[in-house]
């Protein structure tokens, strides 16, 4: 590594005190009063201000700059363009204004817009998110400034992930000032909704992936026999790193260091394989930027160790998942987290309130937060035995839940504590005892001074849950101001809120297991929905009542929010396409053949050894057996082909998504499960594909 890490932090950013450094006194103070929410930009301060940049830029070498976004396909755009400005004798020089800053015209008419924009509209327009640093990036040799943005149509309608996450931070703090403001706090002028993204992660020798036509398309294993071991041994968790491995991760945090993403923790998750990255939180749009600065430095990186980084959520059968853990909380301008409880949570009303505005919210928007995590990848996750249920409850622990029904009964007049514990070695420290356990299966959980949203898949953009959340809360905190603002006795409204509040949602607290099947069949005892897949899930979005909220708090318009489900229902039945094809390809051309030979082999050992006098009876069997799995291999393949040629030909994107999940879904797996047991019999000289076995193991 070079250099100190508080040399290399946030070297190639353009942060704040960089910025106090490049520009002048009056420049920087506009700059930072539009940062503070106070005023929009001058554009006189943004010719100053690009110059800055680019002078900066330039002296790291950079060539070009770029409008970087975050279109709906939940990966981040780029098109760059160069610093040169030809000069009529012949030369050029490097020029970059305000305006080029500010605003940008990507056209970029290909990606998905769910009807928002026919192709022929190519006007679309990109805008710089001033609140999330600017940086430049080192890919080879080649050397741009980036320029964080949103991107909208030419109406004006948000066709990417950060113009909705920016407005549901708007709408968020102008709801959460007012019960402030109504609770007394007179100073207050915004309140910032705060991330951290824990991100976990597959690596995998780049020789596998090049082998198998379904990691290198598809992202995850589409076959794959369990192999003799997996995870039972609970051995790699929090194992120690293998050096090429912690090699990886050192030089990925250097990079991510330099960009300014606070890169802190690391470890080896559960599964073999897979580890997790998890940064210090920040503001929720710069932690989604830089949690998809996490995800492709990760997979740059991995390539130059001959590794490759799969962030699905599912890339191998039998083993954990992927998810990503956001959590979060809200802030104010002046750094006060609203969810820490203090010493005596029970006597702390502003932390009641929005405690209870947040398990409101997740209670009558259960349905929104739990889609707001559909996608193909999370149907293997949300369910299994692994991650959390698809239903979606609140872990409050001892403390909050002891408060809570103390609250049910009228008031709160205590609150426990957790002491200390002895650990009866005199050597070893006392140690404070937090006032709860932990959850580690619960979808919702509280963690001292956070809740922690664990559904969120491995590769998704984490804005979707995070405008989501926003928006949930700023309705409930909206109508505990509403009621606040006209209250006479404040306190006694107050009490009557929480009162409430715990009354009619105390059914989505739940502080146990959460993988058992007996809370199943309590959750749906207290009418709490369990939905299974992306295309249910999916399609409760577009209703009244979440038309009703998203246009209330100024985050999508109901068209906005059709489009958006539309994009989203589409994407899963392209890549549940794109499995399936990927499938039939590598079982006709790789498996199937491979089969036929052994067969043949086995047919001529039978011949031979028969021919020879001695009695074949092992390979005869073997032959029936292999024979009829290549039957059911080929009906299987036949019934595939034909599920999803119908799936593809369906009009209208909700019946299309319906097609793919419950016709060629199942017809996947139903060639998937003769294919593993081929794999378990056929000779593994013949066998096309590297095992799993060898992608888990071999590092
Ligand atoms: P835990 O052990 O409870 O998971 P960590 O400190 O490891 O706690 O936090 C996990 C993630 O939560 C980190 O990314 C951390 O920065 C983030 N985090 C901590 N406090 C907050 C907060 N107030 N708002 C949002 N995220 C937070
Ligand atoms: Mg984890």
């Amino acid at each position: 590594m070079s250099g100190s890490v508080t040399g290399v932090f946030g070297r190639n950013a353009f942060n704040e005190a960089t910025m106090r450094e490049c520009l002048p006194k009056n420049v920087f103070q506009s700059l930072k009063r539009t940062l503070d929410g106070e005023q929009p930009l001058d554009p006189a301060t943004a010719d100053v201000i690009a110059n800055a940049m680019k002078d900066w830029a330039i002296a790291k070498g950079a060539t070009h700059f770029c409008h970087w976004f975050q279109p709906m396909t939940g990966l981040t755009a780029e098109k760059h363009d160069a610093f040169i400005s030809p000069t009529k004798d012949g030369r050029t020089i490097l020029e970059f204004s305000g305006r080029e800053l500010t605003q940008g015209e990507p056209d970029a008419s290909s990606f998905p817009s769910g009807g928002l924009r026919a192709t022929f509209e190519a006007r679309g327009y990109t805008a710089w998110d001033c609140t999330s640093p600017v940086f430049v990036k080192e890919d080879g040799k080649n050397i741009t400034l980036y320029i964080p943005s949103a991107f909208c149509s030419y109406r004006g309608e948000a066709l990417d992930k950060k113009t909705p996450l920016l407005r549901s931070m708007d709408a968020l703090s102008r709801q959460a000032v007012r019960v402030l403001r109504a609770l007394g706090n007179t100073t207050v002028k915004r309140v910032i909704p705060t991330m951290g993204p824990e991100q976990e992660y597959f690596l995998i020798d780049q020789s596998f992936c090049a082998k198998r036509l379904d990691l290198l398309l598809a992202g995850r294993t589409l076959f794959g026999a369990k192999p003799p071991r997996g995870q039972e041994m609970e051995d790699h968790y929090f194992g120690s790193l293998h050096e090429r491995v912690a090699n990886f991760m050192n030089e990925t945090n250097n990079e991510l260091w330099k960009l300014g993403v606070t890169a802190k923790t690391q470890h080896n998750e559960v599964a073999p394989a897979q580890y997790e990255l998890a940064p210090v939180f920040s503001t929720v749009n710069v932690a989604a930027d830089h949690n998809q600065l996490t995800m492709d430095t990760l997979q740059k990186v991995a390539r130059r160790h001959g590794f490759v980084c799969l962030l699905h959520e599912k890339p191998f059968a039998g083993v954990n998942g992927s998810g990503k853990h956001n959590n979060w909380s809200m802030a104010t301008d002046a750094g006060a987290n609203l969810l820490n409880p203090g010493e005596t949570p029970h006597d702390n009303m502003v932390f009641l309130i929005m405690l209870c505005a947040v398990v409101r919210a997740v209670d009558q928007y259960a349905t929104l937060l739990r889609a707001s995590v559909a996608n193909a990848g999370n149907d293997h996750r949300l369910g299994a035995n692994e991650a959390p249920p698809a239903i979606v409850s609140v872990f409050l622990g001892e403390q909050l839940t002891d408060i809570f029904e103390q609250l049910a009964k009228g008031t709160a007049k205590s609150s426990r504590h957790g002491g200390t514990l002895k650990l009866g070695v005199s050597t070893l420290p006392q140690l404070p005892k937090d006032s709860t356990d932990r959850n580690r299966t619960s979808p919702f959980a509280f963690t001292g001074n956070k809740f922690e949203f664990r559904m969120v898949g491995s590769s998704q953009s984490v804005s979707g849950p995070s405008f989501t959340l926003n928006t949930i809360v700023a309705d409930a905190l909206s109508d505990i101001a509403d009621e606040l603002e006209k209250a006479s006795d404040v306190p006694a409204t107050a009490q009557k809120i929480l009162l409430d509040i715990v009354t009619q949602h105390a059914r989505v607290v739940f502080n146990g297991d959460n993988y058992s099947e007996e809370w199943a069949a309590e959750a749906a005892r207290r009418g709490l929905p369990n939905i299974r897949s992306t295309v249910e899930a999916l399609k409760t979005i577009p209703s009244k009542e979440n038309f009703a909220l998203f246009t209330k708090h100024g985050v999508l318009s109901e068209t906005e929010l059709r489009a958006r489900t539309e994009i989203l229902l589409e994407a899963y039945s392209r890549q549940i396409n794109v499995e399936a094809q990927t499938m039939l390809n590598m079982a006709r051309r790789q498996i199937l053949p491979v089969c036929c030979e052994y067969s043949a082999k086995l047919g001529q050992a039978v011949t031979a050894v028969s021919a020879a006098g001695a009695r074949a009876d092992t390979q005869t069997r073997l032959l029936k057996r292999v024979c009829d799995l290549i039957g059911a291999l080929e009906t299987n393949i036949e019934a595939l082909d034909k599920a999803r040629a119908k799936a593809a030909g369906i009009k209208g994107h909700e019946h299309q998504a319906d097609s793919y999940r419950s016709d060629v879904v199942p017809a996947m797996q139903a060639l998937r499960t003769t294919a593993d047991e081929l794999e378990t019999i056929v000779d593994a000289r013949l066998w096309p594909l590297p095992t799993y076995a060898e992608m888990l193991f071999v590092r």
